[in-house]
């Protein structure tokens, strides 16, 4: 049994796949995008957020810190480096000043925490929907995970973006019942550059999934494609996607999510600059045109989800 690294577990999530769902976010991802919701989830290894504001200056930090630091100060800097309990100083802040994001957990943790809100998958169709992050960075724990849930009959969703081994994208595939597969940028060196990898390999993986599911052997698949002025909404990127989309072996469903910059304040408290600037969400007959290209190639289509 190997154990995960997990920054996150969110219930009530209806944003995650069908019905009522548990999040559980993954931290560790190979992509980084410009518009990321997530920047807390990138880095494969815990980190320590300070909050200043919230100090009450109680000390009780400081006592735990096995380097004899001022945590309220440099919690989470390189002076934390080969701390024996990196952490200890969070576990003890009563004003949530400090915070550690990202703990080891089993797969029978993660499961023992999904498997409370059974009654509400149950009645709303819904499950758990493991996200990140990248799920698939952390291959061995993601499938432990899911083989829980089938031996539990819980329904399972992957939220990915698709840039893993082939091999073990098929076997995630097998081993779960909806995979929330993202589609960025249609071209290469575009998507290289708003996510600091090419997209051959996530585009070859989704034709593969979608071979699999062809045959029946594989979980279903929605497409879920951020649209984000100025990133991938250029004159012809739509269209790629929607004919990539509806070239796919097997009939999907396609989902546009509206770029918004609700992250901006996460980006602030880790210090950092916002990548994405000034970009403006699309507007609503922006959002319908796109979703008439995806309608006209035959691909069902929401706005949102
Ligand atoms: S992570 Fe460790 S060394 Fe750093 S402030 Fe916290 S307890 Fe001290
Ligand atoms: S434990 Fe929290 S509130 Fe107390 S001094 Fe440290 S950071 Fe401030």
């Amino acid at each position: 049994m190997s154990a995960g690294l997990v920054f996150d577990i969110r219930k009530f999530s209806i944003h995650d796949g069908p019905g009522i769902r548990t999040a559980v976010f993954f931290k560790g991802c190979p992509l980084h995008c410009l518009w990321c919701h997530n920047p807390e989830g990138i880095a494969p290894f815990p980190e320590l957020l300070r909050r200043p504001e919230r100090c009450v200056d109680c000390g009780s930090c400081r006592k735990a810190c096995p380097l004899n630091l001022d945590p309220a100060r440099v919690a989470g800097s390189a002076a934390c480096r080969g701390c024996p309990d990196f952490g200890a100083c969070a576990a003890v802040c009563p004003a949530e000043a400090l915070q550690l994001v990202g703990r080891r957990m089993s797969a029978e943790e993660v499961m023992g925490i999904v498997l409370r809100d059974r009654p509400f998958y149950e009645e709303s169709g819904g499950g758990v929907t493991f996200t990140g992050g990248e799920p698939l960075a952390q291959g061995e724990f993601l499938l432990e995970c899911l083989a829980i849930c089938r031996a539990e009959g819980i329904r399972s969703a992957v939220d990915t973006s698709g840039w893993a081994a082939e091999e073990l994208l098929l076997e995630v595939g097998r081993a779960s019942d909806l995979i929330l597969y993202d589609l960025k940028v249609m071209d290469s060196e575009r998507h290289r550059a708003a996510t600091g990898l090419a997209n051959e390999l996530i585009l070859s993986n989704l034709r593969a999934l979608a071979r699999q599911a062809a045959r029946g052997a594989s979980a279903g698949i929605y497409l879920r494609l951020p649209l984000i002025p100025g990133i991938n909404d250029l004159p012809g990127d739509l269209e790629a996607a929607a004919e990539f989309a509806a070239s796919l072996e097997v009939p999907l469903e396609a989902y546009l999510l509206p770029y918004h910059d609700s992250a901006r304040g996460k980006y602030r408290l880790r210090g950092e600059a916002y990548p994405l600037g000034s970009v403006s969400a699309p507007a609503p007959e922006r959002m319908s045109a796109a979703a008439a290209l995806f309608e006209a190639r035959g691909v069902p289509v929401s706005i949102g989800g």
